[in-house]
């Protein structure tokens, strides 16, 4: 069985490991299907988040199928599933008022605890959720990071004819614009790369632009999913009076216009993964009746024996989405 590890920064390896031990209690076992490359495994590979543990199994964004269950799982042997990537403690304060997701006591898979990058690996049932049939494997694998789209929006609630501006078309990025117009919204992406603009465009009939075209116009939301420093900036000088501005990226710090956003009372919202499972439910929800074809945002498929090549893509900055396939992967 192959699974694939960060051994320290700037060394993936790819292991052949015996078959996993048996799912207990709540347990299942999942054999993987996909599994999409983040953000956020190319910054673990880089040494570049500073609560990774090392060694630490790569991914998040899974989707699988059980193939073994213990007494008390919640799901049966042979349902398709997607992972919550993010554990709760469900006692901490910030759990008992709902907000699970800035839970006091969280883990991320692929980050500080073992990720499902493997062929077959073993997860609390709690931490899974079925998949309806008519959604695609490609779509399923599109749930987890659709879903920290799903609640970013969900701060500014976008009505139709509102304009909002997205900045920075990474793939939450170009998610966030495509779900955006879903919702009826006039919708502006803005990105350097002309490459994520097509693809975009590809999706949804959105307006795109570079970041130095914009001149003065004023929108009534904006989605900060750059992660830059000047991209943070730009995003709070493009906020109509009584706006929101949304900010999803991680810069490490910006300067604001502070004056401006209260004289405008512009309210700024940080939002962070999602709630589970209502974000999730919400993403399959989208994912199955929009209209656009937002799979589009997978730039490629690779068998997981070609990782190198996978993470090479992904970290090279024009690219979308760029999955891993485990399913009917022989050992070479
Ligand atoms: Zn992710
Ligand atoms: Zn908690």
């Amino acid at each position: 069985m192959l699974a694939l590890y960060v051994a320290k920064p700037n060394e993936l390896e790819l292991r052949r490991l015996e078959t996993v031990r048996s799912p207990q209690g709540d347990e299942v076992k999942i054999k993987l299907i996909y599994g999409g490359i983040c953000g956020s495994d190319l910054g673990v590979l880089k040494g570049k988040l500073p609560h990774a543990n090392y060694p630490v199994r790569a991914g998040h964004e899974l989707v699988g199928v059980i193939i073994e269950k213990g007494e008390q799982a919640a799901y049966d042997i042979g349902t398709r599933v997607v992972v919550l990537p993010n554990t709760y403690c469900g006692a901490c304060d910030l759990c008992q008022k709902g907000l699970t997701n800035i839970c006091r006591h969280k883990q991320s898979l692929g980050i500080n605890t073992d990720g499902g990058f493997s062929q077959e690996f073993i997860i609390s049932s709690k931490y899974v959720l079925p998949v309806p049939d008519d959604l695609s494997d490609e779509k399923a694998v599109l749930v987890e990071p659709f879903a920290v789209v799903v609640h970013a929006l969900s701060k500014a609630r976008i009505e139709p004819t509102m304009r909002v501006a997205v900045v920075g078309c990474g793939n939450e990025g170009m998610m966030a614009a495509v779900l955006a117009r879903h919702f009826g919204a006039d919708v502006t992406a803005v990105d350097v790369n002309p490459l994520k603009l097509e693809t975009v465009k590809a999706m949804a009939d959105i307006r795109t632009l570079a970041p130095d075209a914009l001149s003065g116009e004023t929108f009534d939301v904006v989605i900060e999913a750059a992660g830059a420093r000047e991209a943070v900036e730009q995003a709070a000088e493009l906020v109509a009076p009584g706006g929101h501005l949304v900010l999803i990226g991680l810069a490490n710090e910006a300067t604001f216009p502070v004056v401006r956003l209260v004289r405008n009372e512009v309210t700024v919202h940080g939002s962070i993964i999602y709630r589970f499972p209502d974000d999730y439910w919400q993403a399959i929800h989208y994912l199955r009746t929009m209209p656009h074809p937002i799979e589009r945002v997978i730039s490629r498929i690779f068998p997981v024996c070609d990782y190198e090549q996978a993470y090479e893509l992904a970290s090279s900055g024009n690219a979308g989405k760029v999955v891993l396939r485990f399913k009917e992967e022989e050992e070479r």
